[in-house]
C-alpha cells in the first residue's frame, strides 16, 4: 500500500498536545515506558514463538538496544520482538485503546493545570512526544515479510508507508529530541552516562539485555606493547547496561546466602549484611513477589522526622517508586526491600497507592508473612532473634497499640528483661515460672534497667518469689496500657493500687494489722494529708513496703507518672493529678516520725513525699529547696 497520511483520533490528539507542552519534571520516565514496550514485544513473541509453529523464532538474542546519536540528536530505542502490521500500528499508536489514557484523558484539565499529574497517569509510548517532536516508527511483524514506517510530528497527522524492515520482526523507535533551554535542566538523552544512569533507576531488572555501544578510552600503545604518555584513543564496547537480575523472580532455593546479601548492599545502600532476608512469592487473588531484609543496625537517621522507610516498589520488574510506605504497617519501617506485583499497573503513583484495594490486600499479606517469619525465629533462631529484638524490638512493640488485627500475635513476639532472667524472656516463658499461688503478670517501666531493680516497689513481690518484668522503651507506657491478658491473667504494674498479692489468710491477717496501725497512725496520716494537700489525695497506710518509707500507688484510671511526664515533653497539656501516697507504718523513719514535734513533721512529710518521687522515677520540682531541707535536718541530729 501506497504511502498514506492519516489524521489522529481527536482523543489521541489531545494527548498529544498535553504531552508536547507539558511542564512536567520527570520526562526521563518516556524511556521507562518505551523499554518496557520493547520488553512486553519480546515476551509476546516468545508466547507466540510456542505456540504456534508456523514460523521459527530465529537464533538471534532477544534484546532491547539504545543507540544515541549526540551530532544528530537522536536516540533510537530497537527492539526484535514481536513486532506490530499496518492495522496494528494504527489502532495501537493512532487510537485510544487502553484504560489509561482514558483516564488520562479525563483528567487533562487537571494535568493542565499541574503537570506533575503526568507521572501518575503516564501514557507508555505517547510519553515519548515530551522529548521528541517527532517520531519515526519502524515495525515489522513477526511471520510478516513486509514493514510498516510509521512517523508524526504529533501535529494532527501521522504517515504511514510499507517499507520492509532490515532486521526482521521487531521494532525501531527513533526519537528526534527537541531542544530545550538550559532552565528547563532537562537532561540529554543522547549522553552515555545519562541513558546508563537512566536504565539502572528503572529498568535493570529488565529480563531482555539493554544494549548500548559505549565509547571508552583506552591508552595507546607502541609497537612493543609499551603504553604511550597522554596518548589515547576510542574503543567502542558493546556494553549491556541493567544487571537483569531480579533476584526476587528466582527460586529462594537455589539463592546463596552471598547472592542476598550483595543484592541488600547494593539496592538497600548499607554497608553490612542484612541481619535476615524474607523472600516470598504470592499466589492466587494477588500475584507478587517479595525480597525483604531486615538490616543488621539502625540507620543513623532512624528515629528522625527524616527517615525514609518503605519497600520500593516494582511492576513487572520495572521500577515504580521507593519508600512505599503504604506496602507495609509503620511499626515494619526498618524492613528493607522490594516487592514486585504483576497486578498493579505502571502508572501508580503514590496518591493511587493510598486508596488501592489490591495495594491494602498486599499489605495484609506482606504484614502476616513477616510476624510468622518472626514467630519461627522466635522459636527456632533464639540467637539472632534476641539481635532483632534489641535493635528493633521497640518499633515492633507500637503495633500492639497500633494494629487492632495484629495485636495478639505481636504480643507473642515480645521479649522482656524481668528480675529474675540475665536475658530476655517471652511472655510465655514467664508464665510457665509462675508459682501457683501467683494470679498476676506483674510489670514495672521506667528509665534504667538497674533503677527498676532497685525499685522499692517490687520487695514486697519478690519477697513472695514473684517474677517482675522491667520496661524501659518510651512505647512501654502505651503498650503496657492495651496488653492483653494472657492465659487468663491480667498484666498489672506494680504500681497499681490493688495487686492481689496475698492468698484469703494473708489477706486477712495484713487487714487486722491495718486496722491495728490505722488507729495509732491516724493522727500522723492526718496531718501528712494536710500539710501535702496540694500534692497528693489521699496518705494512707501501705502493706507492700518493705525498705522504703513511702511510695505512690495508681489507680486503675489513672495516667503513670512516666506516661504524664512523656506526655509534657511531647508538648502536651497534662491535667494536674493527685496521687496516692502510701507509708510504710513499720518502717523506723515512720515510728520515729510520731515522736517528734508537730512543727518538724511537716518538714519530714516534705522530704518523704520528694523521696517518693524519686523511688518512681520522677523529677523532683524543687530539688535545692529538697536538699536544704535535707541538711537541716541532718545537722540537728
Ligand atoms: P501500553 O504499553 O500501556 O499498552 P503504549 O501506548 O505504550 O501503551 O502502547 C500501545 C500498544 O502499542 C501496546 O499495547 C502494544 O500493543 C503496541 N506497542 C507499543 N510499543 C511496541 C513495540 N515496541 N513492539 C510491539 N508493539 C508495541
Amino acid at each position: 500500500m501506497a504511502k498514506e497520511t492519516l489524521s489522529f483520533q481527536a482523543e489521541v490528539q489531545q494527548i498529544l498536545d498535553l504531552m508536547i507542552h507539558s511542564l512536567y519534571s520527570h520526562k526521563e520516565i518516556f524511556l521507562r515506558e518505551l523499554i518496557s514496550n520493547g520488553s512486553d514485544a519480546l515476551d509476546k513473541l516468545r508466547f507466540e514463538a510456542k505456540t504456534n509453529s508456523q514460523w521459527k523464532l530465529s537464533d538471534e538474542e532477544s534484546s532491547i538496544r539504545l543507540t544515541p546519536n549526540s551530532d544528530k540528536k537522536t536516540l533510537t530505542i530497537e527492539d526484535n520482538g514481536i513486532g506490530m502490521n499496518r492495522e496494528e500500528v494504527q489502532k495501537n499508536i493512532g487510537t485510544i485503546a487502553h484504560s489509561g489514557t482514558k483516564a488520562f484523558l479525563e483528567n487533562a484539565q487537571k494535568i493542565k493545570e499541574n503537570p506533575e499529574l503526568i507521572g501518575q497517569f503516564g501514557v507508555g509510548f505517547y510519553s515519548a512526544f515530551m522529548v521528541a517532536d517527532k517520531i519515526t516508527l519502524h515495525t515489522q511483524r513477526a511471520g510478516s515479510s513486509e514493514g510498516v514506517l510509521w512517523e508524526s510530528t504529533g501535529n494532527g497527522e501521522y504517515t504511514i508507508s510499507d517499507v520492509p524492515r532490515a532486521g526482521g520482526h521487531g521494532t525501531t523507535i527513533t526519537l528526534h529530541l527537541k531542544e530545550f533551554a538550559a532552565e528547563e535542566e532537562v537532561q540529554d538523552f543522547t549522553q552515555e552516562w545519562v541513558l546508563k544512569g537512566l536504565v539502572k533507576k528503572y529498568s535493570d531488572f529488565i529480563e531482555y539485555p539493554i544494549r548500548m555501544q559505549v565509547t571508552r578510552q583506552e591508552p595507546v600503545r607502541d609497537e612493543e606493547g609499551k603504553v604511550k604518555d597522554n596518548e589515547y584513543q576510542d574503543v567502542i564496547d558493546d556494553q549491556i547496561l541493567n544487571s537483569r537480575k531480579a533476584l526476587w523472580l528466582q527460586n529462594p532455593k537455589e539463592i546463596k546466602e552471598d547472592e542476598y546479601n550483595q543484592f541488600y548492599k547494593d539496592i538497600c545502600h548499607d554497608w553490612t549484611d542484612p541481619l535476615k532476608t524474607i523472600h516470598f512469592r504470592a499466589e492466587g487473588m494477588q500475584e507478587f513477589s517479595a525480597l525483604m531484609f531486615i538490616p543488621s543496625q539502625k540507620p543513623f537517621d532512624f528515629n528522625s522526622q527524616e527517615h525514609k522507610w518503605g519497600l520500593s516498589l516494582y511492576v513487572k520488574r520495572v521500577f515504580i517508586m521507593d519508600n512505599a510506605e503504604e506496602l507495609l504497617p509503620t511499626y515494619f519501617r526498618f524492613i528493607k526491600g522490594i516487592v514486585d506485583s504483576s497486578d498493579l499497573s505502571l502508572n501508580v503513583s503514590r496518591e493511587i497507592l493510598q486508596q488501592d484495594r489490591q495495594v491494602s490486600a498486599i499489605r495484609k499479606a506482606l504484614t502476616s508473612k513477616i510476624l510468622s517469619y518472626l514467630k519461627d525465629e522466635l522459636k527456632d533462631n533464639r540467637e539472632a532473634y534476641e539481635k532483632f529484638w534489641k535493635t528493633f524490638g521497640a518499633t515492633l512493640k507500637e503495633g500492639i497499640p497500633g494494629d487492632h488485627s495484629n495485636k495478639e500475635k505481636i504480643e507473642k513476639l515480645c521479649l522482656f528483661r524481668s528480675t529474675k532472667q540475665d536475658g530476655f524472656t517471652t511472655i510465655e516463658e514467664y508464665i510457665s515460672r509462675m508459682p501457683e499461688t501467683q494470679k498476676e503478670i506483674y510489670f514495672l517501666t521506667g528509665d534504667h534497667i538497674d533503677q527498676l531493680k532497685n525499685s522499692p516497689y517490687i520487695e514486697a513481690i519478690e519477697e513472695k518469689g514473684y517474677e517482675v518484668i522491667l520496661l524501659t522503651d518510651a512505647v512501654d507506657e502505651w503498650v503496657m496500657g492495651v496488653f492483653s491478658d494472657q492465659d487468663g491473667k491480667k498484666l498489672k504494674s506494680v504500681t497499681a493500687n490493688d495487686l492481689e498479692l496475698d492468698s484469703e489468710e494473708e489477706k486477712k491477717a495484713k487487714e487486722d494489722k491495718l486496722k491495728e496501725d490505722e488507729k495509732k497512725y491516724e493522727k500522723l496520716t492526718s496531718m501528712m494529708q494536710k500539710a501535702l494537700e496540694t500534692n497528693v489525695s489521699t496518705v494512707k497506710l501501705s502493706s507492700r513496703l518493705k525498705s522504703a518509707p513511702v511510695c505512690f500507688v495508681a489507680g486503675e484510671q489513672e495516667m503513670s507518672a512516666r506516661m504524664e511526664r512523656m506526655m509534657e515533653a511531647m508538648g502536651q497539656k497534662v491535667p494536674v493529678s493527685k496521687r496516692t501516697l502510701e507509708i510504710n507504718p513499720d518502717h523506723p523513719v515512720i515510728e520515729k516520725m510520731m515522736q517528734i514535734p508537730e512543727s518538724e513533721q511537716e518538714t519530714w512529710a516534705e522530704i518523704l513525699y520528694n523521696q517518693a518521687l524519686l523511688n518512681e522515677g520522677s523529677p523532683i520540682k524543687d530539688p535545692v529547696r529538697f536538699s536544704q531541707k535535707l541538711t537541716q535536718l541532718m545537722s540537728k541530729n
